[in-house]
């Protein structure tokens, strides 16, 4: 990797790979009848919890995603309907979206997990070297954005914004959130593991699991209500910028996944972080931003530049701008979720 360009904390930096959760505010929005999203609030940071789907039916309840604020989504869920919930759906293995699993089962020990099926070597490998990570670098790298705050400065030296202090301010909220919720809570393995489509009819209700392609893992589903038109993405879409992990994601086939979900001209997407998105516009953007950049780094390999080359050659400034508008936050966001390693996961795919 480049250096950092601003004085970000190591440890923070490597948990983003690996998605981070955390409680605090969500909002209920409902998509369609019995279609509810639980929508976070939080402004845009470097740390994160995920937005969460219920799926209201006859005489069940379907979940998608499992975030670390699932007490108060069962509360939430519990004050819309008596129903049982039978299943909770993991669109990919980050702890933002399976580390509520173990409360979901507590509350309805007869519910089903349903994820990718690499969900079960995963989660107790790599998953497990990435969470005690995090457990171990997460409160000192708030501290040191504490300091920030109390200094009046942002991190890069410079006197700090309202945006800023906002977003430093909830990553803090979101790494006590964190702190207080994952350490010592034990996976649960998916019971049904999807690798290509799974249809769950309930009652009227047909709910479609499916795999449209990798992007920001090996393990994305997404969640396709086909009567509602109502699609739940997971992280492929993530707004105001993608989350794009050098070593997890895959940038070259992210455009062809998001093509396939495209395809299925969705009315509402539920993303993985941000607001409900009600038109195409934003994921058309994402296709076209992961096409660029793997066009990009192909024809520099082409040249036979090396990887540190390549960034020096790839030009992602307009869609930076584009990405980020005036907002430092999300500049910085950008550099760091999307310049430095959408080139190295674009590399990483070699030659096509
Ligand atoms: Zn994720």
């Amino acid at each position: 990797m480049r250096p950092a360009r601003f004085l970000l904390p190591v440890a923070l930096l490597a948990l983003l790979a690996a998605g981070v959760p955390a409680t605090a505010g969500f909002r209920l929005e409902t998509l369609a009848p019995g279609v509810h999203a639980a929508v976070r609030t939080d402004p845009p940071g470097l740390m994160v919890d995920a937005n969460c789907l219920f799926i209201v039916n006859d005489e069940d309840v379907v979940v998608v995603d499992a975030p670390e604020s699932s007490a108060e989504l069962i509360t939430a869920l519990k004050r819309l309907t008596p129903k049982p919930v039978s299943h909770v759906i993991n669109t990919h293995w980050h702890d933002d979206h399976v580390i509520g699993n173990a409360l979901w089962r507590k509350a309805w020990p007869q519910a089903q997990f349903v994820a990718h099926p690499s969900l079960r070597d995963y989660l107790p490998g790599t998953g497990a070297k990435n969470r005690a990570g995090m457990i171990a670098g997460a409160p000192q790298a708030a501290a040191q954005m504490q300091q920030r705050l109390d200094a009046g400065r942002n991190l890069a030296g410079r006197p700090i914004s309202d945006e800023e202090r906002a977003s430093y301010a909830s990553d803090i909220a979101l790494v006590a959130d964190y702190m207080k919720v994952v350490p010592g809570t034990p996976d649960v393995l998916p019971d049904l593991g999807v690798d290509g489509i799974l249809i769950l009819q309930r009652g009227a209700r047909r709910i479609e699991v499916r795999r449209v392609g990798r992007g920001h893992t090996d393990a994305d589903l997404v969640v396709w209500l086909p009567q509602e038109r109502v699609l739940a993405s997971g992280d492929l879409v993530v707004w105001p910028v993608p989350l794009v992990g050098a070593e997890q994601s895959r940038v070259a086939d992210w455009a062809d996944a998001l093509t396939g979900l495209l395809a299925l001209k969705p009315a509402a997407i539920l993303p993985g972080h941000g607001p409900v998105l009600h038109d195409e516009d934003y994921v058309r953007q994402l296709r076209d931003l992961f096409a660029d950049i793997t066009t990009q780094v192909r024809a520099a390999r082409a040249r036979g530049l090396d990887l540190a080359a390549t960034r020096q050659a790839v030009d992602l400034d307009a869609w930076r701008r584009r990405f980020a508008g005036d907002s430092p936050v999300r500049d910085a966001l950008f550099r760091r979720y999307v310049v430095d390693p959408a080139v190295a996961s674009a590399w990483n795919a070699g030659s096509p």
